[in-house]
Order: structure tokens, then sequence, then C-alpha cells
């Protein structure tokens, strides 16, 4: 692997432990998953820098630090089935597959769901990754329910179909707020009927757009 990458990506690791993570499974599937091969090509030299940075349809592949602590925030346990709802570049989805977990993905733009299922099936032809394309917000019921869901688009409110998917114990880690900024949320399914609602840190995503998200067609 080349080594200027290894050393940035090394770097990008202390910087996460500095600000906060503390999960060694997280922080070791940062070091191990190569960022670079996600982002599109003026912005590999950039791949390790801590920032979100554009891919295809006007979209982001997210800022480690925030893969890291919605990673954390999961609570994740290996053998775990976890959805993920916006591919998008499925930086996301390779970080929860070094984790030991089912993944279960989907983005509703076509283009970056078949390039992110390319990279995947590239870099991972042996790990459990499913992805679909088409509008998450109505979840995956097919493979319900999950012990995680991870919501990488910033949502209006909680859809009710994701909520209903989440396995008792699970948790749910989604933006909610308005088109620019939006204030994470923990949700954990306590038993059948009852949820905890834990609003944490301000976050800004792009719009989580589908039948139980905005309206739109960006
Ligand atoms: N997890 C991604 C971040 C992508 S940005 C990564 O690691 O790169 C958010 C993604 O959510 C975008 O690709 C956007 O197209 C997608 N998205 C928005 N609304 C969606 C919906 N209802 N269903 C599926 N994907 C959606």
């Amino acid at each position: 692997m080349n080594r200027q990458y290894q050393d940035a990506r090394n770097q990008l690791i202390d910087s996460l432990r500095k600000r906060g993570i503390v999960n060694e499974h997280v922080l070791q599937a940062m070091l191990n998953v190569p960022r670079e091969q996600f982002v599109s090509k003026p912005f590999k030299q950039r791949a390790y820098e801590d920032v979100a940075l554009p891919i295809d349809k006007h979209q982001t592949i997210s800022q480690p630090f925030t893969v890291a602590r919605m990673t954390e925030l999961l609570e994740i346990k290996p053998g775990d089935s976890i959805l993920e709802i916006g591919t998008g570049s499925g930086y996301q989805a390779a970080i929860l597959a070094e984790m030991g977990v089912k993944v279960f993905t989907i983005e509703r733009h076509f283009e970056l769901y078949n390039e992110a299922r390319r990279v995947l099936k590239d870099l991972y032809p042996d790990k459990p990754i499913q992805s679909r394309f088409g509008d998450g917000t109505i979840g995956w019921a097919e493979f319900a329910p999950f012990q995680g869901i991870i919501v990488t688009a910033g949502a209006p409110e909680i859809p009710e179909s994701l909520l209903k998917q989440l396995a008792i114990g699970g948790h749910c880690i989604i933006p909610v707020g308005n088109e620019r900024s939006q204030v994470m949320h923990c949700i954990i399914r306590e038993d059948e009927q009852s949820f905890a609602d834990y609003p944490l840190e301000d976050v800004s995503f792009v719009p989580l757009i589908g039948k139980q998200g905005w309206s739109g067609d960006q």
C-alpha cells in the first residue's frame, strides 16, 4: 500500500483519538480502510484530511471524525445486522464491514449505488455487504430487525419505518433538523413500545430525501 497514504492515515487516527474517539475497534477499522479509494481523483491527495469531500451527484463523503463518532455510537458487536441509509461513496459501509457486522446499505442515486457497490466488491469480495438502490427512509423490512441503523443524511424527523425495524436494545443514529443543520440523535429501543431519544452534538449533513424524509430531487 502506498506509503504516503499510510502515514497520513496513521496521523488521522491519532487526531481522532485526540478528539475523543475511544473505541479501539473503530480506530482499527479506520486504520484498515483505504479512504483514498472512496474519493474521486481530484481529491485523493486530501483523502486523510479530517473533512467531508464532494462526491458525484452533489453529495459528500462524510468527515472521518463523524464516521468514527457515529460508528462508536452504534455500539455494535461482530455478527450484528446493521442498516445504513445513504451509501454515498461506500466508505461508512466499509468501516462497518471491517467491524465484523453484516452490512445492509441503501442509496437513492443510481450512479452512487453502482460505483460504491463496485468499489466495495473490489476491496471486500468476501465480506457480507448488501447494497440496494432505492429510498432508504422506508428501511429494508426483509432483513429486519437490525441491531443498529445509521442514517448518513439529515432528516426532518425520525422515519417511523426505521424505528419499527430496530431490534430491542438496538441503536439508531440519525441527524435530525432542517436542510442545513441538524442535531445528532441516538435512539435506543428499550422494548417493543418504548424508545429513549438522546440528542447529541450539532452536525451538518446533506438532506435525506424520500417518503419519510424531505421531498426534492437533489
Ligand atoms: N455514508 C456516505 C455519506 C454519503 S452522503 C459515505 O460514507 O460516503 C449521504 C447520502 O445519502 C447521499 O449519497 C444521498 O444520495 C443519500 N440519500 C439521501 N436520501 C436518501 C434516501 N432516502 N435513501 C437512500 N439514500 C439517500
